[in-house]
């Protein structure tokens, strides 16, 4: 209903409960007084009356009381009055001529009580009439003692009552014609009122109205309706100006809603139609985006980010079992970086449909889709691929019990999207950083850990020994003339002797202990928590093998070559592992100078 209406129903039923009030009071009021004023007349009727009798029987003239009561009966209003004696007067007087007995069960009331009884008679239509009847009780105050003529009354008796009834339609007639003045002026008063609404107000509720539907609209997210056709200056002003903000408002919020979700992966850009709650959406999620990329921007190694994209995934998406694996697109390289589950398919052996296919693999609508899981009979998966560079992807693998589980991870791919996209560049630079500073690490020719490296580690493994009290091995080997393959062979023959002896070195030593080029054709091994015997042992097994490797000279003939090992130990024979070297140094002098092809541990002789 419009607020006009609804303010002039409103003012319409107050006026009307108002009226109806003060009617009804005053109908109350007139008849309270009408009858009060009957009330008064009606006593002193009663009291002129007794005067009147009382002197009539002093005087002897009582006989003429019906005339004298007759009269009375002229007197407007006065419709009837009448005599009832009392038990006491019939028997002293009789009844009278007039049969002055009681007429009804009032005056008998009256006549055995002494009270003065009242009865209304209200009728709407008819007649409306007030009778009351007064008590004439003995008394000997007064001008005249009653006793005196009633010898057989005593003080307080009943000897009669005086009935009058009268009408009281006069005051019935002025409380009607009040009704009907207060009815006339409250339906003047309303019509006034209308009209006042209706053309004072009415611009300014109709303005109402529409400021009402319009804004509905905005607050659901529609800012396209605006208001129409303001009546008066005022509202035309107020109806401008919120057309100018809503304009404002849908223009601007249009354009940001539009230019910052292209900030977000394509598949979850429209969200709801309010561009508001758009544009507050993309920020919460664009907010938490930035915060994530931040934070993983300071994190110190590739596996700290993929922890960080799982938390994502487990705190904030509620995913609980999903893998990472990263596939070099160039090797088919496959690794599993990250693990929340155990990995149920065959994807080392048989590699991975969503990588191949570039789609997202979801069993739930295709059973038996990958090839790389046969058995995965109680477990979903939900397999999707994001190319993090040319050369690697990053696939992520989701597992789930039950259909709707995986409805649910649907909805989160555009989020995990983010995330992914925002963690791209962060991978790619950390992969960059893992493989200059495994380069700088590292001996090109052999695979082996370079002399820099070793340096760097010198001082950690000096601290960890001292705090741990566990023993290295400290080998050094060179191989013994080396120079002659160079000069014979050429230098790619002696290239092919240096890496058979980091293959060596590789297949004898432990994944704890560690071997390094140190230099042209020497070596370093530290061989982790061994004893004297142990590194002795190891040394001369790596002699004996290297010794039996054929080297290929680039023909069809090989060489074989033999090496020198100095061996020392650290902690034992030096605090400083450095120094501990420079002693594998000089028991590998002393067996380059005693001979070659030999082991030799390093003893106090030698220095
Ligand atoms: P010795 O038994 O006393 O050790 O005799 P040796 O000939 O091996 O002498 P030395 O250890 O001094 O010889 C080192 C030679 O190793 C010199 C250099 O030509 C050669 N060399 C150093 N680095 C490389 C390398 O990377 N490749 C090749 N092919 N040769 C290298
Ligand atoms: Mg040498
Ligand atoms: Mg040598």
């Amino acid at each position: 209903m419009p607020t006009k209406n609804k303010i002039i129903l409103l003012v319409i039923s107050i006026i009307s409960f108002t009226f109806f009030l003060i009617t009804i009071d005053m109908v109350y009021n007139f008849r309270n007084y009408g009858i009060q004023s009957i009330d008064d007349k009606a006593k002193a009727v009663a009291k002129t009356i007794e005067h009147s009798l009382t002197s009539q029987m002093v005087s002897g003239v009582i006989d003429d009381r019906e005339l004298f009561l007759s009269q009375l009966e002229d007197i407007p209003n006065i419709d009837k009055i009448w005599l009832s004696r009392g038990q006491k007067v019939i028997d002293m007087y009789g009844k009278g001529f007039n049969n002055e007995t009681a007429r009804d069960e009032v005056d008998k009331e009256v006549l055995r009580t002494g009270e003065t009884k009242r009865v209304v008679n209200d009728q709407i239509f008819s007649q409306s009439t007030y009778r009351i009847t007064i008590p004439y009780n003995a008394t000997s105050k007064g001008k005249i003692n009653c006793m005196s003529c009633h010898t057989n009354a005593n003080e307080g008796d009943t000897l009669g009552a005086i009935s009058i009834e009268m009408s009281i339609d006069d005051s019935k007639q002025i409380g009607m014609r009040t009704i009907t003045d207060t009815l006339l002026i409250a339906l003047v008063l309303m019509i006034v009122i209308i009209f006042l609404l209706n053309f004072i107000i009415s611009p300014f509720l109709s303005l109402f109205d529409s400021i009402k539907k319009v804004m509905n609209k905005a607050q659901q997210g529609d800012y396209s309706y605006r208001i129409q056709n303001p009546k008066g200056k005022e509202a035309k002003d107020v109806a401008l100006w919120i057309n100018g903000l809503l304009e404002k408002l849908e223009i601007t919020l249009e354009a940001i809603d539009s230019k910052i979700s292209i900030f977000l992966s394509e598949n979850h850009k429209v969200t709801d139609k309010d561009h508001l709650i758009n544009v507050k959406n993309t920020v919460d999620r664009l907010s938490d985006v930035y915060k994530f990329r931040k934070t993983i921007e300071y994190d110190e190694t590739i596996d700290d980010v993929y922890n960080r994209l799982a938390e994502v995934l487990k705190i904030k998406l509620g995913i609980t079992k999903f893998n990472f694996f990263e596939i070099n697109t160039i090797t088919n390289e496959i690794i599993l970086v990250h693990s929340e589950a155990n990995v149920i398919c065959n994807i080392f052996e048989q590699g991975c449909r969503a990588d191949r296919t570039n789609t997202t693999i979801d069993s739930t609508q295709f059973k038996d889709i990958c090839p790389a899981c046969p058995s995965c009979d109680k477990t979903n998966y939900f397999c999707v691929p994001y190319a993090i560079s040319n050369e690697l992807d990053l696939i992520i693998s989701i597992y789930t019990e039950t259909v709707n589980q995986t409805i649910e991870v649907r909805e989160m791919i555009p989020y995990i999207q983010d995330y992914v996209d925002a963690a791209k560049t962060v991978i790619v630079s950390k992969k960059l950083m893992n493989i200059l500073e495994y380069n700088a690490q590292t001996d090109a020719l052999t695979g082996l850990k370079n002399r820099k490296y070793l340096e760097d580690a010198v001082s950690k493994i000096t601290s960890q020994t001292k705090r741990s009290g566990i023993s290295y091995g400290v080998l050094l080997l060179d191989i013994d003339f080396f120079k002659m393959v160079n000069d014979t062979y050429g230098h790619d023959v002696g290239d092919n002797a240096i890496k058979l002896v980091a293959q060596t070195l590789n297949e004898n030593i432990r994944e704890s202990d560690m071997a390094v080029r140190y230099g042209g054709e020497e070596f370093i091994v530290l061989l982790y928590n061994c004893d004297e015997k142990g590194a002795l042992d190891v040394a001369e097994k790596i002699r004996i093998n290297f010794s039996k490797k054929d080297i290929p000279t680039g023909g069809t003939t090989t060489i074989r070559k033999t090496m020198s090992i100095g061996v020392s130990m650290f902690p034992e024979d030096a605090q400083d592992l450095e120094e501990c070297i420079k002693y594998s140094d000089l028991a590998l002098y002393k067996a380059k100078n005693s001979g070659r092809n030999k082991v030799i541990k390093f003893e106090r002789t030698l220095l």
